[in-house]
């Protein structure tokens, strides 16, 4: 038995309480940056399975299990919740009015805890630290950040390399792995440009901000089609535009927010500037009196899967779960803010997808054309990851990862 299959030998007997705290977390949602009860919960079980627990950023949670000599491995799982009326009617449903576990990280928290028990159980198999990361915040792009501010470099052992995984709307029992970019890097920016405000019968006297915001809006189409190059990736989304109030009234001010997606750092700073070189253009040809601000604010760093880990990882799970169960993942335009983590330790990483839906219903969705329709993704109202078997694949994941770089010399993986 290799030393992964030896770890992962007593996965059976454990599913019991690693389901029953899946359903207990979703059951009980918490908020971004307020997982009081699940940070308690979370240390509570990583205690009594032997690691060194410490609290960093607030509602972070680590642990740290030292076995000799050997890489360190960090695999981080994310626990906040979203303000989302849950309507799945499942008998485990959200018991918080108006919040829910709808992104799956109830999931990740789960998965993780059941690979640490495996972890600490099946030490005889491997030689190195484990580091089991939970990580609050996500949502916001502030956990990990929170968890970095709080001193998390300094608290912990520099590992050698990081993991993350992230429950999708694809068919439960596979998991898609990438290298290079796999979520994209996030912007929001809120923009406030200045006219000068009169009454609506006199626009000689105004310099009025609705026209100006509006030219801006026209004119920022311009910065993917006309500024980013074919073939790099690039959304800039205009969400809102505020400004006014009644029909009879130049307004003084406008308000844009915009959403900005990328899969490259050079390709987001250049888009970032075209915005900014943009507003302030539009701004001087209307005579804006003042001029515009910008605020940055819910940024999530670029996800790029170092292209040696991912591979080693991924001929890992191929090994462990057959190659017909490990896709290529594609790109996402989503985003994460767990790279901060590896890249504030200057270590590589890869994230991977795991799948939470029903197989049949997933198949059935695909014959139909439906997959967007019939398959609530992350963030819906509906999102229900089937337990079995992403739970438990979940598991297996971290350990079979883990073990890839863990597993003591000798053992065949
Ligand atoms: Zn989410
Ligand atoms: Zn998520």
């Amino acid at each position: 038995m290799s030393g992964c299959e030896a770890v992962l030998a007593s996965l059976e007997a454990e599913l019991g309480w690693i389901g029953d705290t899946y359903i207990d977390l979703h059951r009980h949602p918490e908020l971004s940056l307020e997982e009081q009860r699940t940070s308690k919960l979370v240390e509570g079980k990583l205690a009594e399975f032997g690691y060194a627990v410490t609290r960093v950023g607030g509602t972070g949670v680590v642990g740290v299990l030292a076995n000799g000599n050997g890489p360190t491995v960090l695999a981080r799982g994310d626990t906040d919740a979203l303000p989302v009326t849950e309507a799945t009617g499942l008998p485990y449903a959200s018991a918080v009015d108006g919040v829910m576990h709808a992104c799956g990280h109830d999931l990740h928290a789960a998965a993780l805890l059941g690979a640490a028990k495996l972890m600490a159980d099946g030490r005889a198999a491997w030689s190195g630290t484990y580091i089991a990361l939970f990580q609050p915040g996500e949502e916001i792009g502030a956990g990990s950040q929170a968890m970095l501010d709080d001193g998390l470099v300094a608290k912990v052992p520099r590992p050698d390399v990081a993991f993350a995984q992230h429950v999708m709307p694809i068919p439960a029992g596979t998991v898609a792995t990438t290298a290079g970019p796999v979520l994209s890097a996030a912007d929001s920016l809120r923009i406030t440009v200045y006219g000068k405000g009169a009454h609506g019968s006199m626009p000689h006297m105004s310099v009025d901000p609705v026209v100006l915001a509006s030219a801006i809006v026209l004119r920022l189409q311009s910065v993917v089609s006309r500024e980013t190059k074919p073939g790099d990736f690039a959304v800039v989304t205009v969400g809102a535009l505020n400004a006014g109030a009644t029909a009879n009234i130049i307004p003084d001010l406008a308000t844009l927010l915009l959403n900005i997606r990328t899969y490259d750092t050079h390709v987001r700073a250049s888009v970032l500037a075209a915005i900014e070189r943009i507003v302030k253009g539009e701004c001087s040809a209307a005579g804006s009196p003042k001029s515009p601000e910008f605020e940055y604010y819910d940024q999530f760093p670029l996800t790029s899967n170092d292209a040696i880990v991912t591979e080693k990882v991924r001929a890992a799970f191929s090994a462990h779960f057959g190659a017909h169960s490990v896709r290529t993942a594609q790109r996402q335009t989503a985003s994460e803010d767990f790279s901060r983590i590896p890249d504030a330790f200057g270590v590589p990483y890869t994230f991977w997808l795991l799948g939470g839906v029903d197989p049949e219903n997933y198949r059935a969705a695909v014959e139909r054309g439906t997959v967007a329709q019939d398959i609530p993704a992350n963030h819906s109202p509906l999102f229900a990851p089937v337990i079995d078997p992403a739970l438990s694949i979940g598991v297996q994941a971290h350990v079979v990862a883990a073990m890839s770089y863990l597993a003591t010399e000798g053992a065949t993986q």
